[in-house]
This record gives C-alpha cells, structure tokens and sequence, in this order.
C-alpha cells in the first residue's frame, strides 16, 4: 500500500512529499512537532498532545496552521488514507518558506506536515525484562520545554545508546542532576517507595505520558516527589524506569552498565505500567 503524506494543504503520495529548500525547519530547526501514539484507529491523549502543540508554537512565536477543528480532521484523514490502526501520527509546523534570514520573516505561512504510519508499541518482553540506558552531558539549550524539531543534541544521544547497545541515554545536567533521556523522560523509585521525576521546568520536555503517569500516581495514592534526581541518586535507586508515547513505560534495569537495585524490574514500575496501558486501550 502506497502512503499518503500531508504537506501544506495537499495530500500527496509519500515518495513525493518534499518541503521547500527554503523551509525554516530545514535550514534553522525553527519549528516544533508532535508525536501521538495510534491505537485502534485513535490517537492516545489527544488533547493533551494538541495543548503542548500550542504551547510550542506560542513560545516560539509561530501561528497555527489551522484550527484545532481542522487538525483533527487532517490528522484523522492521515490516519485513514495510510490504514494505521496501531501506530503513531507525526505532525510539524515550521514558521515556514522565506529567503534565509535568521530574523523572522515579515509574511511567512506556517507549513503543517502530517503523516502517519504503523507500528508496534515495544516488544512486551522489555516491558517484562526492562531495559539499560547510558548517562551522557546534557548539552542541549535552555528551552528543553519546546519541542522544537532542532533535535541533533538528541540525535547523538540516542545515537551514543544504540551504538553501547542500551535503549536510551539520559541526559545529566552541569550540577549532576539527571534531566531525561533523549526522547523519554526519566524516572526513579527510592528506597521508601516514592517515586521521584523532574519537575516540569525549561530543562526537560513535559511528556504527554508523563502527565498520564502522574495522573495515574496520583489516582493509585502512590507517593510522589517532582524534584531533580542524581545520577549518584538514580544509581543506587530502588527502581527506575523511562516514558514516553512511543515507549509507552519502560523499566531501566541497568544504567552505564550497573543493575539498578537486583537488575529486575521493578514491582512498582511494572504496576505503573500496566496501568498505563489500561489508560491507553481504553482511550483507543
Ligand atoms: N523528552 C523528550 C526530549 C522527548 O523528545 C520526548 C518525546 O519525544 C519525551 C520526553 C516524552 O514525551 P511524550 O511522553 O509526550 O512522548
């Protein structure tokens, strides 16, 4: 089957879909995106999703494409016209196609891309196994917050992982401190059951799943703390584990090598875990 993508009002056929040379996007990273998970046919906190989405764009200054109305309708469209039942829809506003200039364009119209494609959420067995992340400088900018497509710090992050065969790497800050991992935001469980993440300040981009795990804590009376961690704390924590639309929750057995705790997956992250995929089949 042949996959459709949207660009700047049209659908067109994948293999053709091309933004601009002069897109802002491609020649300065100026523009923001969103990944949301498909399940059944429908997209996995939606709203939550589309209120980061503008929270983005306001904090860079870019107009929405299009009403909220209207994505929905593009996004449904996408979803339809590739047949994704379980997957994930990408969408991307950058501020659009002017002669370079680093200064904002007087007129430029936000291009909105959409696509969309099957996937699998990941293999039950991390889930039941956990997996390792590696630890790496934080050396992304200040505004961790946006979620801007300027991702190359990200990109050798998650680059560095792969190539020590850990699924993630978490980002430490200047002061020790653990931010998130390059696509996921990171989590621990201390020796008295609390569990413990970042709160959602400029250094780390407030995750969708995030919020519905911190809904879920909250609900199931768990013990929380949002307060920095570090890396000393995250090593010798009770539990740990990793979040994120397309990991869904994932506990972090090993970190730069050394089992967290006995090396198992934590009983608390697998509860956690389980309950959030409760969340989202029944959201689908
Ligand atoms: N942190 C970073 C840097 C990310 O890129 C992502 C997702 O792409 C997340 C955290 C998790 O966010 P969400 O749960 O909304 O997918």
């Amino acid at each position: 089957m042949s996959r459709i993508a949207y660009v700047a009002g049209r659908y067109v056929p994948h293999r053709q879909a091309a933004v601009h040379i002069e897109d802002r996007g491609y020649q300065f990273g100026d523009g923001v995106y969103e990944v949301i998970a498909v399940r059944g046919g429908h997209l996995i906190d939606e709203e939550r999703h589309l209120t980061r989405l503008h929270r983005s764009l306001t904090e860079l200054r870019i107009n929405s494409p299009m009403g909220d109305g209207a994505l929905k309708i593009v996004m449904r469209e996408v979803i339809r016209r590739n047949s994704v039942d379980t997957g994930i829809v990408y969408l991307q506003v950058t501020r659009g196609v002017a002669p370079r200039d680093h200064a904002f364009p007087k007129a430029s119209k936000p291009v909105l891309v959409v696509t969309s494609r099957r996937s699998r959420p990941p293999d039950p067995r991390l889930g039941r196994d956990g997996i390792a992340v590696i630890t790496i400088p934080d050396i992304r900018w200040q505004r961790c917050d946006i979620k801007s497509v300027a991702l190359v710090a990200n990109v050798l992050g998650k680059q560095q992982a792969r190539e020590a065969g850990a699924y993630e790497a978490w980002q430490v800050d200047m002061a020790g401190q653990v931010t998130e991992g390059t696509s996921t935001n990171a989590w621990i469980v201390t020796a008295d059951n609390t569990v413990v993440t970042r709160a959602a300040d400029h250094a780390i981009l407030n995750g969708v799943t995030r919020a519905a795990v911190l809904d879920i804590i909250h609900r199931e009376g768990y013990r929380l703390v949002e307060r920095p961690f570090s890396l000393a704390e995250a090593k010798t924590a009770r539990e740990a584990f990793l979040t994120s639309t397309t990991a869904d929750l994932l506990p972090v057995v090993r970190i730069d090598g050394m089992p967290v705790a006995d090396g198992k997956a934590g009983p608390l992250s697998r509860k956690l875990r389980e309950t959030y995929l409760v969340h989202a089949a029944a959201a689908a």
